[in-house]
């Protein structure tokens, strides 16, 4: 039986490590909120008192923490979890975060001799429970290798996408394509309302025209088109706004470190980011059509 220390067992590491749990490792978790233990240790799990605990005599350690400096501060310094660790221990961050602290991370990884993938995660907390996530995954060969099982056994599609931090890289990139395609799909339909186009003619013609895109046909940001969509339940997450303009700044930020040039991208960011300070952080990121059509031009 494998073994596993899991750190950050909130809304999403919770119940992937209760997948774990159900595929036969035995997990022990560690996290500073008692009631995500608890929902745990429920499940099978055994509570540790620290991160270098859950590290220790153990095959596989999996991180899923909020932000950047949070893994650094987990996986660095004297009390970090590479300190404790016995060597050739394998580490899958799955946390969101940039890619140059991911890159930090697995150069003190491969230093202390161990092996590290970074594999940020898309699918949301009913991917978690579901077993159903994707995992965009950067990291040597080797690594992935081991891993491989473990992704398996808490989602459905894992892409090896390059060496270390490229897992991010992919994930950011693809959610800045998300943030400004529900922009201009939102657009779209304030347009259409102002020029008296209905809602399901616009959905119908652009659907299958070169409009067509995932926040269109999955996501669409009016009710009726897309029955499943936030937009029938009053914009209820789903995917937050705040979660996307984290996930828009990381890309400004890897846009900046990189040097390259991103406008939209940055226009994408500036608009969650006022979205989000009129106080719709926890609403779902395509509520920004209200936003939109209110604005002046
Ligand atoms: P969350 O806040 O529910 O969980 C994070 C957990 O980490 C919390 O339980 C917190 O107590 C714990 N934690 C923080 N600092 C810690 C420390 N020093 N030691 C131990 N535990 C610590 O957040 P979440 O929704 O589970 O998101 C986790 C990561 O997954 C984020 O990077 C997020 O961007 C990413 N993500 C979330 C979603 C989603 O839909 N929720 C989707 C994709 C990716």
């Amino acid at each position: 039986m494998a073994s596993v220390g899991f750190i950050g067992v909130g809304n999403m590491g919770g119940p992937m490590a209760r997948n774990l749990l159900k595929a036969g490792s035995a997990v022990k978790v560690f996290d500073l909120s008692a009631a995500a233990v608890k929902a745990c240790t429920d499940a099978g799990a055994t509570a540790v008192g620290s991160a270098q605990d859950a590290a220790k005599g153990v095959d596989v350690v999996v991180t899923m923490l909020p932000a950047g400096q949070h893994v650094r501060g987990i996986y660095l310094g004297e009390t970090g979890v590479l300190a404790a660790a016995g060597k050739g221990t394998l580490f899958i961050d799955s946390s969101t975060i940039d890619v140059d602290s991911a890159r930090a991370v697995a150069a003190g990884a491969e230093k202390a001799g161990m092996l590290m993938i970074d594999a940020p995660v898309s699918g949301g907390v009913g991917g978690a429970e579901a077993a159903t996530l994707t995992f965009m995954v950067g990291g040597p060969d080797a690594a992935f290798a081991k891993a491989k099982p473990f992704l398996e056994a808490m989602g459905k599609t894992i892409v090896h996408a390059g060496g270390p931090g490229n897992g991010q890289a992919a994930k950011i990139c693809n959610n800045m394509v998300l943030g400004i395609s529900m922009i201009a799909v939102s657009e779209a339909f304030a347009l259409a309302e102002k020029l008296g186009l209905d809602h399901q003619k616009l959905f119908d013609i652009s659907s299958k025209s070169s409009g067509q895109c995932w926040s269109l046909t999955t996501y669409c940001p009016v009710p009726g088109p897309v029955p499943t969509s936030p937009a029938n339940r009053d914009y209820k997450a789903g995917f937050t706004a705040d979660m996307m303009l984290k996930d828009l700044k990381l890309a400004q930020e890897a846009a900046n470190s990189a040097g390259a040039a991103t406008p939209i991208g940055a226009q994408a960011a500036a608009l969650y980011e006022a979205y989000t300070t009129a106080g719709n952080g926890p609403v779902d990121f395509s509520g920004i059509i209200k936003m939109i059509r209110e604005a002046k031009r």
